[in-house]
């Protein structure tokens, strides 16, 4: 019974999930094959945007893996993946644009970001004591010992925390692909067409973003339903 309703409950957001991710790879996979017009790499692109938003102090340096760039706020540090950097790519721009949107956020100040980024250890505590818990305290329950509620209910409100970074995730990404979109504009960096082709790949990787709070939700969702199910 348990088990069922617990797939009930997580399935559909996986699946939306292995469907956002696939959109991503299939966005990526077209426009990291499709030239930009200037013939800037991801790592031109970057010093010129950078430049553009007065961001003297951010560093760019490389990363391993693929579709694996980011910013990192507390080291003020641009990191890009060998492919967005090196290749003169649609995607590229678009993905440097995105990340240079986050430095822009920090720079700024935005509100969810400092949140988000206050949020870190509390939702990875969260997410790895949460479900310890709320697992303790069934088993707990089901052997008699009834403060196994007052655990379960410590473990929801630790898993609270990751799903409020889910949430809080949302308007930072969206966020910082709309600056993308802007500063790609207003500096001329890609033509109308390519515009789409950049925007599609941001569209695609904001889903997973939307598809990871939803996959939290049904994870609190389903604890809830446990608890809540129980007698004292
Ligand atoms: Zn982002």
């Amino acid at each position: 019974m348990g088990i069922f309703m617990y797939l009930l409950f997580m399935i559909p957001p996986l699946i939306f999930m292995i469907w956002a991710q696939s959109r991503v790879s299939s966005a990526y996979n077209k426009y990291s094959k499709v030239r930009n017009m200037s013939g800037m790499t991801g790592a031109q692109a970057a010093q010129t945007l950078l430049e553009y938003n007065g961001l003297r102090d951010v560093k760019v340096e490389g990363t391993k893996g693929k579709l694996t760039d980011h910013y990192d706020p507390r080291r003020k540090v641009l990191r890009l993946s060998a492919d967005v950097a090196r290749l003169p790519s649609v995607a590229a721009l678009g993905i440097v644009a995105h990340e240079i949107g986050h430095a822009v956020q920090d720079k700024a100040g935005y509100a969810p970001l400092r949140i988000r980024s206050a949020l870190v250890p509390a939702a990875n505590l969260g997410s790895r004591f949460g479900f310890i818990c709320v697992f303790l305290g069934l088993i707990l329950y089901m052997f008699g010992a009834g403060f196994g509620l007052d655990v379960m209910w410590a473990g929801i409100a630790l898993f609270a925390a990751a799903v409020l970074f889910a949430l809080v995730t949302l308007p930072v990404e969206y966020n910082a692909s709309n600056r993308a979109r802007q500063m790609l504009q207003a500096t001329g960096l890609v033509s109308a067409k390519e515009y789409q082709g950049a925007s599609t790949v941001l569209s695609a990787a904001a889903l997973t973003y939307v598809a990871a709070l939803l996959q939290a939700l049904a994870q609190l969702f389903f604890f809830l339903f446990l608890v809540l199910g129980m007698r004292r």
